[in-house]
């Protein structure tokens, strides 16, 4: 059933091979995997969903997946959150699916029971446990309830039927309901659906097989099968393996990677895991089924997809974030125009804290993403000059979109490379993917011809004299001057001389100030080196992932690598540093620093620094530092001079990005800002 095929003429053939289910046959080997965006909530959004989905099928994806709907109201996310129960919600989705199909793609809906991690008071689990992530005590289910339960999935897989998806996607991992059945640390139950292994993958099995019987034969069902659960007392690798076989004669016609509980301990998804990093997982379970399998996890770029199918790893690859940054993802890739695919960085910046946060998901290199009817690009009325000075995030957008509307651009940047802050962060263990912008950057702005000026710093007099229609400020910032006596000692050194590496730093270091990048440049600092960021084996080891399944859930004794230094990381504000970083990674970087033993103190008064150290006073005590170097991170100031004497000259000038906003100096922030800047000219 499996197709063999390849595309010999491609670039990526196994990629473009098509893949025959049988009753169907997909394009190609990429599946846009379930991501939550926040539009799924309110029918009133589905015009919105709808173009998000159909931006992606007119880019090529073989098969697209929908953020999660709920069975039942006690299987809610939240309160009042997506859900497909009733007949009389089919209708609006049937503008997601008639735009998908118009635009010649397929998709699913994937039904996804909250379980215990339902953010609301009537939720419901296989034992009455509260999960660690949600503050919720969810009820046991009564073996009636059980059996609704699976009638609640059925139905939702006939609506979703009804309103022309072309499957569903059944969610068996990450934690959610199904998963809680399948784990003795969720289910302990003495009825038929829970005690024995085979009692506990009850509850999957019938509801693959009774999904089956709602949508007959010629219908998709993916079931999302969590073949690493990353937490104690959860499934063994045999059971797991029973379940996969159950599920395919239940009548699964793929079966998807899920990897890692919400509740986990473990990154799954972050920037820090190595690309394709859990691949070996589902590579692991191809002897034992025969449906085709979808790996997933940090496959970003289509030499990664591909590299994973040519090894024999999976029969498909999921990628959800990818596809929020590039829509043409798969038609570039195709095209033989990979060059030109805006990259997912892993960032979560935009999409998954958003989602944590109640707010619309986007992305943070791609700001259009969900907001396809809103933050459109139309071609210029009127073609126009301008300059853009700076060539961080801000100043590389502005440039880009501005001469994609068909306007006619010259960039100036002082130093010998584009990236701004981007070239710092590429730098650091961990964000070895933030090379990924750089090059795509470096694409558009050679094929969209603006002319580039690198090592040029453009004054006020060269900008007048060049008669630009306006100018773009995007000269981002510059590092505060934190004013600690002693400051110009030759100990002392900001971050970006730090990462730079063209200077030794000693075995102990002080870094004041605990933002984001004293957080990086912590990371710097404390990474063996080489790191072992990009190296899978060595990365699985560090956090304790047990790839030879000796141990229930894939866990295992971390092998923390010791630190190089020794590093305090320090902040005046009182209590623990790391706080304000985003919700979704904070807690990895605060985990990562912590095993590396980076004594982390808020709190903190800088006295002065001399010969003997960084001395500070913390709870009123006097303490010295003895450090070799201290690197100062405390923040930015904006770097308005040029706007400022522009203005004076009587120039138009627009500022963006760090030299608009320095205290927020944020990727995200600039690239927004500048989209909208550069649609509105
Ligand atoms: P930040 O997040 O604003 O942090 C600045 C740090 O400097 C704070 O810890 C602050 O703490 C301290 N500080 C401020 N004024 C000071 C002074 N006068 N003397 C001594 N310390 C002072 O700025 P950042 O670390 O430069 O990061 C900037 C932005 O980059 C972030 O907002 C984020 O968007 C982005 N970024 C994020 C990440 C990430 O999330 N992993 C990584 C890199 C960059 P006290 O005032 O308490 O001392
Ligand atoms: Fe990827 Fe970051 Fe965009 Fe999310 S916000 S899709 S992680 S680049």
């Amino acid at each position: 059933m499996l197709a063999a095929m390849t595309m010999p003429d491609s670039a990526f053939p196994h990629l473009f091979a098509p893949l025959d289910l049988g009753f169907c046959a997909l394009p190609n080997r990429v599946l846009m995997g379930s991501m939550h965006t926040g539009l799924e909530d309110h029918a009133r959004d589905f015009g919105k969903l709808a173009e998000y989905f159909a931006a992606r099928a007119r880019g090529g994806v073989g098969l697209m997946v929908t953020g999660g709907f709920s069975p039942n109201v006690a299987g809610w996310l939240k309160p009042f959150s997506s859900r497909l129960s009733s007949r009389w919600q089919v209708a609006p989705h049937r503008r997601i699916t008639d735009a998908v199909h118009a635009a010649g793609g397929r998709i699913c809906l994937q039904i996804l029971h909250a379980g215990r991690y339902g953010y609301h008071p009537l939720s419901v689990a296989p034992s009455r446990i509260k999960s660690p992530i949600t503050p919720f005590t969810p009820r046991a289910l009564s073996d009636s309830g059980v059996e609704r339960t699976i009638r609640a999935f059925a139905r939702c897989a006939g609506l979703a039927r009804d309103a022309g998806y072309d499957g569903v996607e059944i969610m068996g991992s990450e934690g959610y309901l199904i998963n809680q059945f399948l784990a003795e640390r969720s289910n302990r139950r003495t009825d038929r659906w829970g005690g024995s292994a085979d009692n506990r993958m009850r509850f999957p099995v019938e509801i693959v097989r009774r999904v089956r019987e709602a949508v007959g034969q010629d219908f998709i069902i993916i079931y999302r099968l969590s073949m690493l659960d990353l937490v104690e007392r959860a499934q063994a690798w045999d059971e797991i393996v029973a379940l996969a076989r159950q599920v395919e004669a239940a009548g699964a016609t793929l079966i998807n990677t899920g990897i890692g509980w919400h509740e986990a301990r473990i990154p799954t998804i972050v920037t820090s895991v190595p690309r394709a990093g859990f691949t070996w997982v589902t590579r692991r379970m191809k002897e034992h089924v025969r449906i085709p399998l979808v790996t997933t996890n940090r496959i970003n770029m289509p030499e990664v997809a591909e590299s994973v199918l040519a090894r024999g790893d999976a029969d498909m690859v999921s990628m959800a974030r990818p596809l929020l940054a590039d829509p043409a993802w798969a038609a570039k890739a195709r095209a033989g125009r990979a060059a030109a695919i805006n990259p997912c960085i892993a960032c979560n910046q935009a999409c998954l804290d958003h989602v944590f946060e109640n707010r619309r998901a986007s992305c943070l290199m791609n700001p259009r993403a969900c907001f396809e009817t809103e933050l459109v690009a139309t071609p210029a009325r009127q073609a126009r000059r301008y300059a853009v000075v700076g060539a961080g995030p801000a100043g590389l957008t502005a440039a880009i979109t501005l001469a994609q509307r068909g306007h006619a651009v010259a960039l100036y940047e002082q130093a010998d490379a584009i990236g701004g802050q981007f070239n710092l962060a590429r730098r650091i263990p961990g964000k070895e993917e933030y090379d990924e912008p750089m090059r795509y950057w470096n694409h558009m702005l050679a094929e969209l011809g603006v002319e580039v000026h690198l090592g040029a710093r453009a004054d006020a007099g060269m900008l007048q004299a060049r008669q630009f229609d306006a100018v773009i400020v995007a000269t981002g910032v510059t590092p505060r001057d934190p004013r600690i006596p002693g400051q110009d000692h030759p100990m002392v050194l900001d971050y970006h001389d730090a990462v730079a590496g063209d200077r030794e730093i000693g075995r102990r270091v002080a870094i004041v100030g605990a933002g984001g990048i004293g957080f990086d440049v912590a990371e710097f600092l404390t990474q063996p080196s080489p790191s072992p960021t990009t190296d899978i084996a060595r990365w699985t080891r560090e956090w304790g992932v047990d790839t030879s399944f000796a141990h229930r859930g894939g866990l295992d004794k971390p092998e923390i690598e010791p630190s190089p230094r020794e590093v305090w990381l320090l902040q005046r504000t009182p209590g623990r540093p790391g706080r304000r970083l985003n919700k979704t990674t904070g807690w990895v970087h605060r985990a990562a620093l912590k095993d590396k033993g980076v004594k982390m103190l808020g709190g903190v008064t800088y006295e002065r620094i001399d010969d003997t150290g960084l001395h500070v006073t913390i709870e009123g005590e006097p303490q010295t530092l003895a450090v070799d170097n201290v690197v100062i991170c405390a923040g930015q100031v904006s770097n308005r001079t040029l706007a400022d004497e522009l203005e004076a000259l009587g120039i138009t000038v627009h500022v963006i990005g760090g030299a608009d906003v320095a205290a927020e100096l944020d990727a995200k922030r600039a690239i927004r800002q500048a989209t909208a800047l550069a649609d509105a000219l």
